[in-house]
């Protein structure tokens, strides 16, 4: 087996007894490989294995690799931070996008989904760490940025996503994980998406009720900033 292979069969066994820990179904919750700075061969590797779901943070890198790719049903998520300017593409070449933190982006990615397409599927990223993170809206913003969003017409709000601050206490993992949970709940919307859980927390997430794991790393293996990544 390739090192690719192995790696999906360990995250795969991760993810089930994860969920087997917490009385989940194994099947509710999806293998997202978040592919940044990985070559699209490592992502045909990954599709071999049965893994159609892939996350992208630059959208050029991102627009690359999808052409190379054009032969495989693949599901693109963009989870990267989004500015304004760069939304026409977004919306017009990705299914999902968790990454979405405030009202301007989610008219914009609206406004400019391709028409005859679904509805573009997202989640809002909310800031559950506090002042350690920049992006993500605040919880305090969340209800009205959720009402909001949920109305535009080439949008399917799903739910909610957050990358807390990274830590090996399992006590704070499970916090913020349960923290997206109960705001997720506290809104009067019918969610059915909690993305939260990366290659070292992905067990407090699923414990949690995440029901996307955006795993990279784990994987791929570790990667290279060396050269610099496109916007
Ligand atoms: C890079 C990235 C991941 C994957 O992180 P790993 O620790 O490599 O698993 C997940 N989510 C987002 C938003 C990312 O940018």
């Amino acid at each position: 087996m390739s090192t690719i292979a192995e790696n999906i069969a360990k995250v795969r066994t991760r993810i089930r007894e994860a969920a087997q820990a917490s009385e989940r179904d194994f099947s509710a919750i999806g293998l997202l490989a978040v592919s940044k700075t990985k070559p699209a061969t490592a992502i045909r590797e990954a599709h071999a294995c049965g893994v159609v779901d892939f996350g992208e943070n630059y959208l050029q890198e991102a627009l690359a690799k999808q052409q190379e790719l054009t032969d495989l049903p693949l599901t693109w998520h963009f989870i990267g931070p989004i500015q304004s300017n760069k939304t026409k593409p977004i919306a017009e070449h990705f299914h999902w996008v968790h990454s979405v933190d405030r009202l301007k982006i989610a008219e914009r990615l609206s406004a400019q989904r391709t028409a005859g397409l679904a509805p573009l599927n997202v989640c809002l990223q909310v800031n559950v760490s506090g002042e350690a993170s920049k992006s993500g809206c605040a919880p305090e913003e969340l209800p009205a940025l959720a009402a909001a969003v949920s109305t535009l017409p080439n949008l399917r709000l799903r739910g909610l996503m957050a990358i807390p601050e990274p830590t090996e206490d399992r006590a704070e993992q499970h916090a913020a994980f349960a923290r997206l949970r109960q705001l997720a709940h506290s809104l009067d919307l019918p969610l059915d998406t909690l993305s939260m859980g990366m290659s070292h927390d992905l067990e407090a997430a699923i414990a949690e009720g995440a029901t996307w794991v955006r795993i990279g790393t784990a994987l791929f293996g570790a990667r290279d900033y060396g050269q610099p990544a496109q916007q």
